[in-house]
């Protein structure tokens, strides 16, 4: 919860987000488990590899055998035999001055401690091995349970699953995981102006924008996006349709209508839903600042403001770090950063956190790139097309000069 934001005077729902706990767990087949987070701890009941096995194409020997050896003396070893990739070489017993030939993967005989690459020996008409370079006791060799010993911790509780932890969860047998179940997250846009993105909007309305972009935002985050679609500025259904919606989802985005105007909504939607319970009403961030938090239960729901990047700023500051939280990781931001240097003087108000859409240039001899202001009014949309993402400043701080250095979220 710490990190929850990179700003120390920051949003004011990070302690309200104590109250609420990560999803329960569901079992997931590894093909199904890439980008989830484990909800306990992986044990390894197994030694990782099961048996010592060579890193090279060569000879298993006993190392002491080969102890001083060099091209002009070659060590002369007896070949007992060769194992086969597959087989245990449970048959075969290492005495001294004897040597077995083996393949890289394939498991050491007893009593063989080492191998020696191919390259460095000659192989004799006679059956025996002429050893040109000596090895030290587990040279070219990975020992049993050197990967993972019986009971060691293999994956931790909370660890985003990623490719190579599925290869070690298989290579110990283990098919399904318990992972945090997905948050499901109901997406609604509201406003009498608004109109489906299939449709032609007559005189007077637009598009809806809000309910693609958070889509894409919540997928992104590892939610499930449920689209609701659009409803006008009407308590009655407002009222009715997220209800309906809350049955199914862990968490409600309502997009438009979070101010206190006339025709805003929101506010008495969410305390007037069943069991529903207001958190907070507007936050000290720009732009985003008519945002709403209510909850229901383990379940949360988010006003947003309507303009495009208010509502952008709002997930990211807000929903992101509580859709981590739900889905097991924390609630943190989770967004990577960069450091960079100021282009231009950004000024800003003391009191409230600013999240300002910035370009990135790079620039010659490795020097940090340049952040750029793409300044534009939050319902633009531009801005934040050019953006690669955004650079906060605190509350405390009255702007920032040129050529300071800062850190920049990037959008995922
Ligand atoms: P509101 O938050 O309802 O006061 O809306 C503020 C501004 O955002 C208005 O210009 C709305 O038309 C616009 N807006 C609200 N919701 C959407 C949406 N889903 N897609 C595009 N623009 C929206
Ligand atoms: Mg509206």
């Amino acid at each position: 919860m710490n990190d929850f934001s990179p700003l120390k005077s920051s949003p004011d729902f990070n302690s309200l987000f104590a109250g609420f706990t990560p999803l329960a767990s569901e079992m997931v087949p590894l093909a199904m488990a890439r980008g989830r987070v484990l909800a306990s701890e992986v044990v390894s009941a197994e030694l990782l590899p099961p048996f010592s096995r060579s890193t090279m194409d060569g000879y298993a020997v006993r190392a002491a055998d080969t102890c001083g050896c060099s091209g002009l003396e070659a060590a002369h070893l007896t070949v007992i035999g060769a194992i086969a990739m597959g087989d245990s070489a449970q048959e075969l017993s290492l005495q001294p001055g004897q040597a077995a030939r083996i393949a890289t993967g394939g498991a050491l005989p007893e009593l063989a401690d080492a191998v020696v690459m191919v390259e460095v020996t000659r192989h004799q008409e006679t059956g025996a091995v002429e050893i040109c370079r000596p090895v030290a006791p587990g040279e070219n060799i990975i020992h049993a349970g050197e990967d993972y010993a019986h009971g060691a911790v293999v994956l931790s509780r909370g660890s985003r699953l990623r490719p190579q932890d599925l290869g070690v969860l298989s290579g110990l047998g283990i098919t399904s995981v318990p992972v945090y179940r997905r948050p499901r997250v109901a997406i609604l846009s509201t406003g009498d102006e608004l109109v489906p993105a299939d449709q032609t909007p007559s005189p007077g309305k637009i598009r809806d924008i809000n309910s693609t972009t958070l889509a894409a935002l919540v997928e992104e985050a590892g939610g499930i996006a449920i689209a609701h679609g659009i409803c006008g500025d009407d308590f009655d259904r407002l009222l009715k349709v997220c209800t309906k919606a809350m049955e199914e989802a862990d968490v409600l985005l309502l997009s438009g209508g979070s101010s206190r105007g006339q025709r805003d909504f929101t506010h008495q939607v969410f305390a007037a839903i069943p069991q529903g319970q207001m958190l907070s009403h507007g936050v000290s961030v720009r732009p985003g600042k008519p945002a709403i938090l209510a909850r229901q239960g383990n379940k949360s729901l988010f006003g947003l403001p309507g303009p495009a990047a208010s509502a952008m700023v709002i997930f990211y500051c807000f929903v992101r770090p509580l859709l981590r939280h739900y889905a097991g990781l924390g609630a943190t931001l989770g967004l990577s950063s960069v450091r960079a240097v100021t282009a231009q003087p950004f000024p800003s108000a003391i009191g409230r956190e600013e999240y300002v859409r910035v370009s990135l240039s790079p620039q010659e001899d490795g020097a940090l790139p340049l952040a750029t202001a793409v300044y534009g009014k939050s319902g633009l949309l531009s801005p934040l097309v050019r953006a690669d993402g955004l650079l906060p400043i605190g509350q405390e701080t009255e702007g920032l000069g040129r050529g300071i250095e800062v850190s920049v979220l990037l959008f995922p």
